[in-house]
């Protein structure tokens, strides 16, 4: 019988370079780089027929598996398939964070469900880093604010 070899297939116009994949294959063998503004990810040609745990994770359904027969091997990668994509800077540190189609994504996933304008301040384009550094603000001013409730309430105990 012929044996027919499984084929990773990345669709360049689904993925978003989101890395799920990468932190899915138990082989490493999906990997990505980052140098400057671009982020790079590398699909191997092909591997373990009985796995798919790569095309479970994605959330854009962007990769699938094909048997190519002899004849069809020209039409279908036979070789590492690198991706390549443009990070897009946070808005108040101006570090290169996410893909630009990362960012799309949820921006567009936010407008959907608050479609208000003051939600634009979210953090959903901001840097992981920035965004923990105004939630540990956001925590201190709330205990700020505990604390001189707290005062104020003692201080009015002594008045009484
Ligand atoms: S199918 Fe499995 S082994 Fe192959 S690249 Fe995807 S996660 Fe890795
Ligand atoms: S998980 Fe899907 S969308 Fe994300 S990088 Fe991998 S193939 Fe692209």
């Amino acid at each position: 019988m012929k044996e027919s070899t499984r084929m990773l297939v990345p669709e360049e116009k689904k993925c978003i370079g989101c890395r799920a994949c990468t932190s899915a294959c138990p082989e490493k063998l999906i990997t990505f780089s980052e140098e400057g503004k671009l982020r790079s990810i590398s699909f191997p040609a092909n591997c373990s027929p009985d796995c798919e745990l790569c095309a479970l994770a994605c959330p854009e359904k962007a990769i699938s598996f094909t048997f190519p027969e002899e004849e069809e091997k020209s039409r279908v990668p036979l070789e590492t398939q690198t991706l390549d994509f443009e990070l897009a800077p946070c808005q108040k540190c101006g570090t290169a964070f996410a893909t630009r189609r990362e960012l799309e994504k949820v921006r567009t996933a936010i407008s959907e469900k608050f479609p208000f304008p003051q939600q634009e301040a979210s953090g959903w384009n901001s840097a992981p880093a920035v965004v923990r550094q105004r939630s540990e603000k956001s925590k201190q001013k709330q205990l700020f604010r505990q604390e001189s409730f707290k005062k104020i309430e003692k201080a009015r105990q002594y008045q009484l």
